[in-house]
């Protein structure tokens, strides 16, 4: 059974008389038991539909669905399957105490891998769930293999009880399911031959696997479990010369890339970052593998629509991570402006020093960089560092932190966002 949340007005839904609250029961004779089964059920055009309205009354729609027309319901959200592995490097185990119980939640849910494209391990999926990828064709999905070798994933994922990953992921590619891969690396257990090894099963999988991102283990200072060394320079080299070997390989044998350092990765073996087309069609955006270059194109081609600033002061606060790549963008700013951007390197002071991602700074952050800047006509923070509901990590609300602060203050995503409305266009930028 699954629960209405909300019905659009003039759906199908409204028409029928369904509300919220009401219980979807069947569809075609099929139990529902979340949002996927609705989702695909619900895609015949004659639908016998068994449900309970709020008051108790059972009742049954019968109904011809017009090509192409929704439903027009909104289902409560989902239980989500949390996760059974207890892996020592889990960002979730590395937060502070204190925070908003949200995050708190290991989620590792093959449906939200779907819907969402949340990384999942498939630890917990049992063989009515590879029925059902394999039947709805959930394609793709994004799994965290971190490694294929057995024993090594269940160091890596401190659990005894993980499932071969080879043997569910050689079920999905031979009922045509595609998948995202990535390997969060820690040094000395998901390195060097294991490293190999699980490329080497996971090209066997061919067109299965679309992309693989390698991604170097993150801590906060909070990261209790955490026994292993952590990533260096030299680590992230060896792994970008490894990564480098079966790029090419893939290139030559299937012309595209396959395997991508993530940004991270780049940044702590000092290699210069690649540009944008080295991504294609950025596979792993969302995982920090082209983000870079994919925020120097977007302001690259942004300058031309920039008005002229000049006289302007404007702060841009950041991460210690991208400190060292943002004179670069902010000397194009200008150029294309004339104002004077001044950058604001912050250390993180919720997660500790090692923490340098730009998207986790958090509202004290933000206030320690500004509270004392009076001289600033604008100041630009990462957007990334808010949620959807105007909330930083540390559960600071953006608008109270803006209101403590005498500049204008906006999260932006590339610069442009923002600048692009602070005046008129000039007719010729730089
Ligand atoms: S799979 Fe590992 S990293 Fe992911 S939520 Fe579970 S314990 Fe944390």
């Amino acid at each position: 059974m699954v629960r209405v949340k909300g019905v659009q007005d003039g759906s199908i839904a409204e028409e029928l008389g369904i509300v919220p609250g009401t219980e979807l029961v069947s569809v075609n004779g099929r139990e529902l038991a979340d949002f996927l089964d609705w989702e695909f059920l619900t895609a015949d055009d004659e639908l016998v539909i068994e449900a309970r309205l709020p008051d108790g009354e059972a009742i049954v729609y019968e109904i011809e669905r017009p090509e192409g027309e929704s439903m027009g319901v909104e289902l409560e959200p989902p239980t989500i399957r949390r996760c059974a592995n207890r892996c020592e490097f889990c960002f979730i185990e590395g937060l502070p105490k204190g925070l908003r119980k949200p995050l708190y939640v290991r989620d590792d849910d093959y449906r939200l891998s779907f819907a969402y494209g949340n990384f999942a391990t498939l630890s917990n999926l049992k063989d009515r769930d590879i029925a059902r990828i394999l039947e709805y064709r959930l394609s793709p999905l994004y799994i965290s293999v971190h490694a294929t070798p057995w024993e090594a994933r269940k160091v890596l994922l401190n659990n005894p009880r993980v499932p071969n990953i080879v043997e569910q992921l050689t079920k999905l590619a031979e009922g045509g399911i595609q998948f995202h891969g990535q390997m969060v690396i820690v040094p000395g257990l998901n390195d060097g031959a294991v490293l190999e090894q699980s490329f080497t099963d996971l090209w066997a999988l061919g067109d299965a696997v679309l992309s693989v991102a390698i991604v170097p283990v993150g801590l906060t200072q909070f990261s209790h479990l955490y026994t292993g060394k952590s990533m260096d320079r030299e680590n992230a080299s060896a792994l970008l010369d490894t990564v480098g070997r079966w790029e090419a390989r893939a290139l030559e044998e299937r012309g595209h890339r396959w395997v991508y350092g993530s940004d991270e990765l780049y940044l702590l073996s000092e290699r210069p970052l690649p540009d944008a087309e080295f991504y294609g069609e950025f596979p792993q955006i969302e995982n920090g593998v082209g983000s870079v270059a994919a925020l120097r194109s977007r302001v690259q081609e942004g300058l031309e629509t920039l008005p002229r600033l000049e006289g302007r002061r404007i702060g841009v606060v950041t991460g210690k991570s991208m400190a060292p790549l943002m004179p670069e963008l902010l000397e194009q700013l200008t150029q294309a402006t004339g104002a004077r951007f001044e950058l604001i390197p912050m250390e993180n002071s919720l997660f500790g020093p090692t923490t340098t991602t730009a998207g986790l700074l958090v509202g004290a952050d933000i206030r320690r960089a500004l509270i004392d800047r009076h001289d600033l006509d604008l100041a630009l923070i990462p957007a990334e560092c808010i949620n959807d509901n105007g909330v930083f990590l540390d559960d600071e609300p953006f608008i109270t932190v803006r209101e403590e602060l005498s500049m204008p203050v906006y999260p932006s995503y590339d610069f442009i966002d923002v600048l692009v409305q602070e005046g008129e266009p000039a007719e010729a930028a730089a």
